[in-house]
């Protein structure tokens, strides 16, 4: 079944608190977790017949530190036991800066981890508290500087921005202390406030206004400016890496179709034409797979006009863009034919460039970059 490397996603469905703005699924009935490893490693083989190797291997959530090392060597042992990872793979592991001693953290080195993403939102105490988290600025500083002492030479920092109360110069501080401790990848995401959150209620309840498109512009361009300044690689709207081998392998297979099997609750995988995700229910899935069941919630195969829209979509949100001949291989359209009139215009206006046969989007195309999916 499988011909390209593929990446394997692990959902860890737990988390101590619930930050104000996240929508991921996760549960805080830790009590849970013991059961939830054994059906987890259950799940791992489910697969092995499908997959047979990875070359990324990416522990998310969640909260994957709340895990002991005793109950992440289990999994890794699990994922050994049923699929051959590459010996060069990049394994990620996100952290939480309140969960990284030391000595955690050189335990993850020894069980192979490679690479860290560190959710540490912003520098600021205010903000984190509106946020929710339960670290503040000098524990994230004690988890870089406990990473860097425990080997990890691979750290990527994850940010928010666009938060009530945090103009540019206060987004500017965070960015700069980040920019201080040469992390190997950043990610810069603009706080988006989904229904039914806490902080979405809070707004609503104090009358806050969301950022108007121009703060929301400016916002963008400063970040992207400063990471650039600093020699950081813009390579999708989100993120940036320090050199092209720092970019995320994993993240870059989601972007470009490549296959990807998603476990845990809520996981979703991809393959060919197919899509399928877990039940987003801890629940559910113990007693799915105690019952020797795949615990699906849905599957979908896409059609080739929807493969090819995602395709465009995915592509203008990366530096690199899409490759004209290759979109032409595998859906049989030439773009520069089929859409010359919008291309055209959306060149003249410097939101897009066609340079050694890709169609790439500029910094100002990058901004806006859903709305030019739509072309
Ligand atoms: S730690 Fe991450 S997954 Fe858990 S509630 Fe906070 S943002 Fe969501």
């Amino acid at each position: 079944m499988q011909s390209e490397k593929a990446g394997l996603y692990i959902h860890i469905p737990f988390c101590l608190s619930k930050c104000g703005y996240c929508s991921f699924y996760s549960i805080k009935s830790v009590n849970l977790i013991p059961e939830f490893i054994d059906a987890l490693n259950k799940e791992i083989k489910f697969y092995s017949k499908s997959f047979k190797s990875f070359d990324t291997v990416y522990l998310g959530g969640g909260t994957p530190s709340l895990l002991t090392i005793g109950q992440l060597g289990t999994i890794f042992k699990a994922i050994n036991k049923s699929y051959k990872i590459d010996p060069c793979a990049e394994i990620t592991m996100e952290v939480n800066p309140g969960d990284m001693s030391l000595g955690y953290l050189q335990s993850l080195r020894s069980l192979g981890i490679n690479r860290l993403n560190i959710g540490i939102q912003s520098f600021d105490d205010h903000i984190l508290r509106l946020l929710g988290r339960r670290h503040n600025s000098a524990e994230a500083v004690s988890a870089i500087n406990n990473s860097r002492k425990a080997g990890f030479d691979n750290i990527g920092i994850d940010l928010i921005y666009g938060i009530h109360g945090q103009n540019i110069s206060l987004w500017k501080k965070t960015l700069q202390i980040t920019l201080s401790y040469k992390p190997e990848h950043i990610s810069c995401y603009q706080l988006s406030l989904s229904k039914n959150t806490p902080l979405y209620k809070k707004y609503f309840s104090e009358g806050w206004q969301l950022l108007d498109e121009n703060t929301e512009l400016k916002l963008f361009f400063t970040t992207a400016e400063e990471m650039e300044n600093a020699g950081y690689i813009h390579y999708e709207v989100s993120n940036f890496a320090r050199q092209d081998k720092f970019k995320s392998r994993h993240n870059q297979k989601y972007w470009q179709h490549v296959p990807y099997l998603g476990l845990g609750p809520a996981a979703h995988s991809f393959f060919g034409n197919r899509r399928w995700w877990n039940t987003s229910s801890v629940k559910t899935y113990l007693k799915e797979i105690a019952q020797g069941k795949m615990p699906l919630e849905n599957t979908e195969t896409l059609s080739g006009e929807q493969l090819q829209l995602e395709a465009l979509f995915l592509g203008l949100r990366t530096k690199a863009g899409i490759d004209l001949k290759r979109f032409k291989t595998k859906f049989g359209i030439d773009l520069l034919k089929d859409k010359k009139i919008v291309i055209e215009s959306l060149i003249k206006n410097r939101h897009v460039e066609l340079k050694n046969g890709f169609l790439r989007p500029t910094r100002a195309g990058m901004a806006i970059a859903d709305s030019l999916a739509l072309i």
